[in-house]
């Protein structure tokens, strides 16, 4: 339990409940939350409320009270959190990994900053040059990826459209000496909400924006008025020079960050471009735009229309150019908007990857030890977060490649929790016992096992040959699934009301069903970019844009291996994430988000209890309180309750600090209750804890 909070708060770990039960974690919390407290534990995970106010808990006063000190030593906070897997880091030579997961808005961002913010205080004491300036790109890199990255949403002013997790590479000494991001899952969508379209609107110096052809008003740019509604982000105007710094800073050219704001350009011309037919003829009705963007993309007018227009497609040995109807060229433009605006992104992260990684040295023809042992072993620090469970159906897909990210990082997550558990008593020489939990491996493998998993379905679909549909593949689901129990459709459940339309099929999460729609599912499976857009790009006589699109080297009948589709590229980054994070001791953060209004003074309790439970938090507390709820150090645990007896007060005169320990205990008849391991003391139960808290405080 935290030192120097006083139960007026509220239990500070949720394995100190009287019972485990929903109604008494939902008060705890809610109690908590109204006193201002946002971090609880449950054991080591930090469970945490967004306060939707500024909280004065981040300063570096508050750093040095962590600094260094084990989890129970001060009330919960991310900083405990932080500092635990940077010892276990530093000392035990583990790379650790910081999970942070939440809904839309819970807080994953801010306590990823907070984090960062925190080990960057405490690392580095000598000021060393090279590890300061690694520390500086590591903080601006994320300024970047915000920009580039996040958008406004109704849910969150602040939303980051990807999941990302970042390494940070230690020495020996435990500074950061370079790290590497990677991203997942950019929502193509909505590209023109991102936050560094309206910065650049807004607080692009007007030469700028007149050399882009680009006026300040956004209501012009149809892409920015989707659904009626200007979308802008907190801050555009300033922050706009602040992302221009950071490129700098961290390293982009001139040329890199002239060549970013022409795409941006591009794609807000793009969007306003509309087409018409004459006869059989399909058109460009605003031909002033191409040569804009002509200019923009340093290419030849004729090539743009062309790309737009047409299609090259190879029939047998022949290759043929077949003009689009006005749809298709609608959506081919829409499909060049989104490309190459998640290819700039992911140029984006890749070149900053290619600034603050660790190079790889060779040690042996260096000849230099230090070097050697400095790069040898790189422990880590892995962040990663990850947004939660969605039941929206409007982005299906999206929404289930989320869910199914989270089926596994919850598989993960309780194999974890009860490994480190079964590690920790190994290492203590306490016995384990075995401990039962919900395996979600049968919805795992509804998902992504070969050949009868909805992925392998959906991929099947899109090969065929000929007109594919999304009903196509509903029938592909309902033919193989038929008889799995997590899976239903409406043709199989025809009275079943939770299934509203023929195209609805539902999926039983461990955390609740969610229904999915179908529609959308084969258009945004297939890559849909057609060639001729890749090679308009990398014919370009802009080196930067050029190097972005590789592939546009190959002429069609080159282009003979079927790329991978988008589903297949999610399922094996979430394989590798997932053996990533295998390999780490992991740490959690669970983000509860408490309103819908982002009110600083609201816990809707029914919003929140679905949050716990999707985040098995309960589950969690069960798992920690099968074996023991509470355990410390000899010394620590003597230092705080060595004044309830009197063979330890004011000193002890046994052979050890565990000797003194246990003669506490057993003085106070709690011996049964308790397990005596290398280091630690292990209490089983939470009342035994309160009793010797009680004791304490009638002292
Ligand atoms: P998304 O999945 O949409 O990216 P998120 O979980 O990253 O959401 P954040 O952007 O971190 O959510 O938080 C949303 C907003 O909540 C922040 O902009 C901030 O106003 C507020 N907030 C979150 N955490 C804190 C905190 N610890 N202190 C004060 N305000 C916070
Ligand atoms: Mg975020």
């Amino acid at each position: 339990m935290a030192e120097h909070e006083s139960l007026e708060f509220g239990k500070a770990d949720f394995v100190l409940l009287d019972n485990v039960s929903m109604e008494e974690f939902m008060a705890n919390l809610k109690l908590r939350f109204e006193k201002g407290k946002i971090y609880t534990y449950i054991g080591e995970v930090v469970v945490s409320v967004n306060p939707y106010r500024a909280m004065n808990i981040y300063g570096r006063d508050t750093v040095e009270q962590y600094k260094g000190r084990e989890l129970y030593e001060r009330p919960p906070h991310l900083f405990a959190i932080a500092d635990a897997a940077y010892k276990a880091m530093k000392r035990r030579n583990k790379d650790t990994c910081i999970v942070i997961s939440g809904e839309s808005g819970a807080g994953k961002t801010e306590a990823s900053k907070y984090i960062m913010q925190y080990i960057a205080a405490i690392t580095n004491p000598n000021q060393r040059a090279e590890v300061e300036r690694v520390k500086n790109m590591l903080l601006k890199s994320n300024c970047v990826l915000e920009a580039f990255g996040n958008a406004k949403t109704n849910r969150n002013d602040n939303s980051s459209r990807f999941g990302k997790y970042m390494d940070i590479n230690f020495d020996f000494k435990g500074d950061p000496i370079g790290g590497h991001i990677s991203n997942y899952l950019l929502e193509k969508v909505q590209c023109c909400m991102f936050c560094l379209v309206h910065q650049l609107l807004r607080g692009a110096p007007d030469s700028l924006l007149r050399s882009l052809h680009i006026q300040k008003d956004p209501t012009v740019y149809n892409y920015i008025k989707v659904g009626g509604q200007i979308k802008s982000c907190i801050n555009d105007g300033a922050d706009f020079k602040a992302v221009a710094d950071a490129m700098k800073v961290i390293g982009f050219t001139g040329d890199e960050i002239q060549t970013a704001y022409k795409i941006l350009a591009t794609i807000l011309h793009l969007g306003n471009m509309t087409f018409g037919v004459d006869g059989d003829v399909t058109l460009i009705e605003t031909p002033k735009l191409v040569s804009v963007i002509r200019e923009l993309l340093s290419t030849k007018e004729e090539n743009v229309e062309k790309a737009l227009l047409y299609r090259t497609v190879a029939t047998g040995r022949d290759v043929i150019e077949k003009q689009h109807t006005e749809q298709e060229a609608s959506y081919g433009r829409d499909a060049l908007a989104k490309a190459m605006y998640e290819r700039l992104f992911c140029w984006i992260v890749g070149r900053i990857n290619d600034i603050i990684e660790v190079k790889n040295y060779d040690n042996n023809r260096l000849g230099c030890d230090t070097i050697f042992h400095r790069y040898k072993t790189r422990p880590q620090i892995f962040y990663l977060h990850i947004k939660y469970f969605t039941s929206v159906a409007i982005f299906a897909v999206l929404s289930f490649c989320i869910n199914y990210c989270n089926e596994k990082l919850q598989q993960l997550f309780i194999q974890l929790v009860l490994k480190q558990e079964q590690e920790e008593y190994q290492r203590e020489g306490i016995p384990w016992k075995h401990i039962d939990y919900f395996n979600n491996q049968i919805i795992v493998d509804l998902v992504e096992q070969q050949h009868k998993g909805i992925i392998s379905v959906l991929d099947e679909a899109c090969m065929n040959v000929g007109k594919v549909t999304d009903e196509v593949f509903l029938q592909g689901l309902n033919g193989k699934l038929a008889k799995h129990a997590h899976y239903t459709s409406r043709k199989l459940s025809p009275t079943d009301k939770s299934l509203e339309f023929d195209r609805d099929f539902r999926i039983r999460h461990y955390a609740g069903d969610v229904v999915y729609s179908v529609v959308g599912f084969i258009d945004k499976n297939k890559d849909t970019l057609f060639q001729d857009f890749k090679r308009l790009l990398y014919n370009s006589a802009n080196p930067v844009l050029k190097g972005m699109w590789p592939e546009g080297k190959l002429s069609i009948t080159e282009v003979t291996k079927r790329p991978l589709t988008a589903a297949t590229l999610f399922k094996n980054s979430m394989i590798s994430l997932v053996e990533n994070l295998a390999s780490k001791e992991p740490y959690y953060v669970r983000c509860i988000k408490p309103n819908d209004v982002k009110s600083p003074l609201l816990f809707e309790q029914e919003r929140c209890r679905h949050q716990v439970e999707y985040l098995g938090l309960l589950e969690n507390v069960r798992v920690r309180r099968a074996g023991f709820a509470y355990r410390q150090t000899y010394p620590r645990f003597l230092q705080r309750y060595k004044m309830i007896s009197e063979f330890t007060w004011p000193n002890h005169d046994l052979p050890s600090d565990k000797d003194a320990v246990k003669r506490l205990l057993q003085g106070c008849g709690f011996d049964h209750d308790v397990a005596y391991g290398k280091t630690k003391v292990f209490i089983r139960t939470p009342r035994t804890l309160f009793s010797l808290e009680e004791q304490r405080a009638e002292m």
